[in-house]
């Protein structure tokens, strides 16, 4: 089964995503995690991305496309993925369609997650995750339980993202609406649409995805 986690930036697509993953074998590809680590790595990728990145705007179609094209022909991606972070924008959607359709594949459902403006800047500007495990915390609504050490692999490392600050929030906000949002229109036309309630907590939010998938797995 494959499908897209569409929603605007904070809506919680990554957290759900590795839930689901872990949860049902399902493979996260995130453009902005392999963006982050072509960054890292200084790849030609990475320097051509990295002032994109830090100032909230969309990376060009051609180089998370070639990103993607690479990554899905893996074995792993065979059970499944769960696409998130991309697509962004209807040249990106096109082109997944025509990649998936040329290995007999389909996106078999775009779970929207729906989340109100103002939640977004809150949530994004005080989220960090544990730098070895990838566990996301909230400066206010999901502290470690003992401060300073993450409680899923006692790590002491947390690192916080360097487009996740006020100002820069409010540039990827505006390049989610006027490049992204489009998608909810397209995926809707094509039947393909199951809205959730990002507003709910992680649990809630995660039970709701996978009553879509139960359901999307037995029409399929
Ligand atoms: P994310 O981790 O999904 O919030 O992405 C972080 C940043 O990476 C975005 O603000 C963009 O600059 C870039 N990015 C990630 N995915 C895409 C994509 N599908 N298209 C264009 N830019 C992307």
């Amino acid at each position: 089964m494959n499908i897209i986690l569409l929603g605007p930036p904070g809506a919680g697509k990554g957290t759900q995503a590795r839930l689901i993953e872990e949860r049902r074998g399902l493979v996260q590809l995130s453009t902005g995690d392999m963006l982050r680590a072509a960054v890292a790595a200084g790849s030609e990728v990475g320097k051509r991305a990295k002032a994109i990145m830090d100032a909230g705007k969309l990376v060009p179609d051609d180089v998370v496309i070639g990103i993607i094209a690479d990554r899905i022909v893996k074995p792993d991606c065979k059970t499944g993925v769960i696409f998130d972070g991309f697509p962004r924008t209807l040249v990106q959607a096109d082109a997944l369609d025509k990649l998936l359709a040329g290995k007999g594949l389909k996106i078999d459902g775009v779970v929207e997650m729906r989340v109100d403006d103002d939640v977004l800047v809150d949530r994004i500007s005080g989220r960090y995750t544990c730098a070895k495990c990838g566990e996301g915390y909230h400066d206010t609504h999901k502290r470690p339980a003992k401060a300073g050490i993450c409680d899923k692999c006692g790590s002491t490392d947390f690192k916080r993202r360097a487009d996740d600050n006020a100002d820069t929030v409010r540039t990827r906000l505006l390049a989610y609406y006027k490049e992204t949002a489009p998608l909810i229109g397209y995926y809707y036309c094509k039947g393909s649409l199951r809205p959730v309630d990002g507003m709910a907590g992680i649990d809630e939010v995660t039970s709701a995805i996978s009553s879509v998938l139960d359901v999307l797995g037995r029409s399929g």
